[in-house]
């Protein structure tokens, strides 16, 4: 491309194949184009790409697109080059002969937009080189990455504000899709960009339904909801550790589905082969530590579940928003049980991080586990984490499809409260269910508990609703679970309690409801009569990306093969009309589908 000076509309039609602009992206272009800085929070799947692609085509010169995602420049370049943009990138991955081109192309203003890892762009030769260029733009992707309190801290972001002083005319513009104010913040003044506008998008995504079930069988309440929600489509399921992300795999490969497994621990080789499968097949399932993820720019991923706890909101955002950045029903499935909550605060306790640190972990996991607890809303209380009100119930939460019963629980929070201290607040869950169903052992008759005043007044409810109760205590911050042995202990808030000064609703055990098929959107279902065509148009799609080694999402979306279906055009001017098809594709590919559309009608 290069030569047309295209307006952004038209750029956004006849290079992408879209008519109109998503939410801010319109002002966010306009800015950037007229020279201005800009700050843009979006969540996943917003459309941050744009914002930078867009004006790169439309202002003189190169873009230039600092990414940390190594393993992903590739895949991006090759979806640009699909489109028709001279698109390259510069990292260690590349061999000499293939670099030196690439910065010739680059002198020679021969480029729309390079992607550059932060390392690579540092380099003194690096900037030289840049320095005699004619930049359009500089594009700071994952701009979180300059926060040392986040997951993904990069040294070298740090040194990225010597843009601001080497190349004072150039725009510059910073993106994430992480949200909170402190990372905000610190963006802003490590990346100097006092000066930019700032554009912050909602962070809601409509189309993730949030559920979070009780911890129990896992594997086989994982195998259930893939059945019965999301059989042969693509997911990822989060562990906590790499041995239950290899067990779980494994698992879920003898039950019969396409699982694979990825952590930090698996050769970088193995790695890369696993990741590149679940890129390019349809349908497979990732199972992975944290370790996996960051950037997965995979559209159609329709499901994230984890079957342990994430470490923070934080965290629990960015997973689940992995899920459906096409904007199309997925799910954000979650098990939940107390000893994730033990198991989590140990490892905090147990960590070497000073103290301050340890305590903001600590508010961190609180907050992750009134969440799990919730009876209201659960997406209300997500976006209120990261300070935006959301009107009203969701509707397309679990607590808002199938609000829990709540009670007054006061009386009974007061009797597990009192047996947690009459016997000297040193013994774990099992130990109080015990005492307050009066199922004395040996040892409890040793010590003198069976004759305490609070040793079987817990008759009427059932050891699996008292667990209940004791699991809320924890995660509402009545009670604390001590690190060493998991002894129970009374914490803030619980005086007001025992003296009957605060009332206490908790949610009634859910365990007999049977989990019941989603109330979601979903895409409808396509016709017996169009199945055939619909598998051709699939199979057209994989053999094409086949034969350009790229994922099949990369010729075309689902979305966009739906829509073929559904108008079912005559020739190639037709599939103008079709959103996600550029000028460049239907040249490519245009022909072959509408010769595929032609046989089955
Ligand atoms: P992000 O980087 O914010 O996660 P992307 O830039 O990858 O999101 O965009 C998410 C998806 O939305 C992509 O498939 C992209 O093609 C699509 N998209 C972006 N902007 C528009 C638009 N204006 N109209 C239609 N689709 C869009
Ligand atoms: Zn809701």
């Amino acid at each position: 491309m290069t030569a047309p000076q295209w307006t952004a509309q038209q750029a956004l039609e006849s290079v992408f194949g879209y008519s109109q602009f998503r939410g801010q992206q319109a002002d966010i272009i306009d800015h950037i184009v007229a020279g201005g800085d800009a700050l843009v929070l979006m969540p996943t799947g917003g459309g941050k790409s744009l914002c930078y692609q867009i004006p790169a085509l439309v202002r003189p010169g190169v873009a230039i697109v600092v990414s940390p995602l190594i393993a992903l420049m590739a895949d991006q370049v090759a979806a640009l080059q699909q489109l028709g943009v001279a698109a390259a990138y510069l990292n260690s991955t590349l061999d000499f002969d293939d670099q030196v081109a690439i910065e010739r192309d680059l002198v020679s203003n021969a480029l729309d937009i390079v992607y550059i890892a932060p390392e690579r762009l540092l380099q003194p030769r690096t900037l030289e080189l840049i320095q005699r260029c004619d930049i359009a733009l500089f594009a700071i992707d994952e701009a979180h990455c300059v926060s040392q309190w986040g997951h993904d801290f990069r040294p070298e972001y740090r040194q990225l504000a010597l843009l601001a002083q080497q190349f004072q005319d150039i725009p510059r513009v910073a993106l994430t899709a992480t949200a909170d104010l402190p990372t905000r913040d610190e963006i802003v003044e490590r990346l100097a960009l006092e000066q930019a506008g700032h554009y912050l998008h909602s962070f809601d995504r409509p189309n993730i339904q949030y559920r979070v079930a009780e911890h129990g069988n896992a594997k086989q309440q994982l195998a259930d909801f893939i059945d019965r929600e999301h059989a042969g489509q693509a997911g990822i399921v989060y562990c906590l550790s790499r041995r239950k992300v290899e067990e779980t795999a494994e698992w879920l490969s003898n039950a019969g589905y396409t699982a694979l497994a990825y952590h930090a621990g698996l050769s970088p080789a193995m790695r890369a082969h696993n990741q590149s499968r679940f890129l390019r097949e349809e349908g497979v399932i990732i199972c992975a530590t944290v370790a996996f993820g960051m950037g997965i720019d995979k559209p159609d991923v329709r499901f994230v579940a984890h079957v342990d706890l994430p470490a923070s909101m934080e965290a629990y955002y960015q997973e689940t928003g992995r899920a459906g950045r096409d904007g199309a029903p997925a799910t954000a499935w979650m098990l939940y049980g107390l000893g994730d909550a033990v198991q989590r605060r140990r490892m905090i306790e147990q960590g070497n991080a000073p103290e301050e640190r340890k305590r903001v972990e600590r508010g961190k996991l609180d907050a992750m586990l009134a969440y799990c607890e919730l009876a209201t809303c659960r997406r209300a209380n997500l976006l209120d984490y990261f300070g935006e009100q959301y009107p009203e119930p969701c509707g397309n939460c679990d607590t808002c499809l199938n609000p829990p019963e709540t009670y007054d629980a006061t009386r009974y929070a007061r009797m597990a409260l009192s047996a947690i201290y009459r016997t000297g607040q040193r013994f774990g869950t099992g130990y109080i269910v015990d005492h307050l169903r009066g199922a004395h052992g040996d040892r409890a008759r040793d010590l003198g508990h069976d004759t305490l005043s609070t040793a079987g007044i817990g008759t009427d409810l059932a050891a699996k609703q008292w667990r209940s109760i004791v699991r809320q205590l924890v995660a509402l911050g009545y009670v604390r679970v001590e690190q060493a042995y998991g002894g129970l202990q009374l914490a803030k808030g619980c005086r007001e309690l025992l003296r009957g000064e605060r009332v206490l609703e908790l949610r009634a055990d859910r365990r007999s409801q049977k989990a019941r098929r989603s109330a979601k959107k979903e895409l409808p279902p396509i016709e017996i009569e169009d199945e055939p065509l619909w598998e051709a148009l699939r199979a057209l799609r994989l053999e094409l990306a086949r034969e350009q080694d790229v994922p099949p999402y990369v010729i075309f979306h689902d979305a966009t093969l739906r829509a073929m279906l559904a108008a079912r055009p005559n020739d190639v001017d037709e599939l103008a009309a079709i959103p996600g098809i550029g000028a460049k594709k239907r040249q490519a590919y245009g022909q072959a589908f509408i010769d595929a559309i032609a046989q089955h009608s």
